[in-house]
């Protein structure tokens, strides 16, 4: 599905630990080019592969990627795009956790230990592999918030914490498009805001939302897919 010219959505499926689930990662082309925003989770690789060579890519052609965070489902191939030619970019904040030298946030005994009795027991060993040897990668560009990225007509860098510390979400003006990541969420074709389950501060995310742009028309959430047009009216009821 085009997000705009040069920006295609990849839609990911996978029966996921807590269910089926499908994600959303962008694909960005042109002649400056091609970025990813944000991976999927590790074990999506070949449908990764399979919706990049749709569009005549692999992963080890792509020039960059972006994380809009650290969590698992966004960093899951990021060690086989960086093992390209890829450059990886995240907010500073969140670089010491995909880098591995901090411990994933999510990753925390308690909230693992709910998951793995959720899950059937066939998944819970590789699970458990996956906790003790999670994805990483060296982080090329740290991010700032309100920092414009001179590329595909111009990339608005927004941080909005709370999801986790460092997540950002990326607008481009020109079309009036927000990423969000998991910033927001489509739920019943509605917009949303972050899902509480996973939202360790979720005062703060609150707080992100009033820092996105009111003219926005477009949302494309990573979970969920996409809202719009009239993206900026629903937002601003979220917002209140
Ligand atoms: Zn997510």
């Amino acid at each position: 599905m085009q997000l705009f010219p040069g920006a295609e959505v990849l839609e990911l499926p996978m029966q996921g630990f807590g269910g089926p689930s499908v994600v959303h990662p962008v694909l960005l082309m042109s002649e400056e080019g091609a970025t990813l925003v944000d991976t999927g989770f590790p074990g999506q690789g070949a449908a990764l592969e399979a919706a990049l060579k749709a569009h005549g890519l692999s992963m080890a052609e792509l020039d960059r990627v972006i994380l809009t965070h650290q969590d698992i489902d966004h960093i899951g191939n990021l060690p086989a795009i960086a093992a390209g030619r890829a450059t990886v970019l995240a907010h500073r904040l969140e670089a010491p956790y995909i880098e591995g030298s901090e411990p994933l946030l999510k990753f925390n005994p308690e909230r693992m230990q709910r998951m793995l009795e959720r899950m059937p027991e066939a998944a819970q060993a590789q699970f458990k592999q996956l906790m003790s040897d999670p994805p990483k990668a060296h982080v090329d560009v740290l991010l700032e918030d309100d920092e414009e990225l001179p590329l595909y007509g111009g990339i608005r860098i927004i941080h909005t914490p709370g999801h986790t510390p460092g997540h950002i979400s990326l607008y481009f003006p020109k079309h009036r498009t927000l990423i969000s990541g998991d910033a927001m969420r489509v739920v019943n074709g509605q917009l949303e805001g972050p899902g509480p389950e996973v939202t360790p501060d979720m005062p703060t995310a609150q707080a992100s939302l009033a820092k996105l742009p009111k003219d926005v028309e477009y949302v494309l959430c990573y979970h969920g897919g996409l809202f719009g047009p009239g993206a900026g009216k629903r937002l601003q009821e979220i917002v209140g």
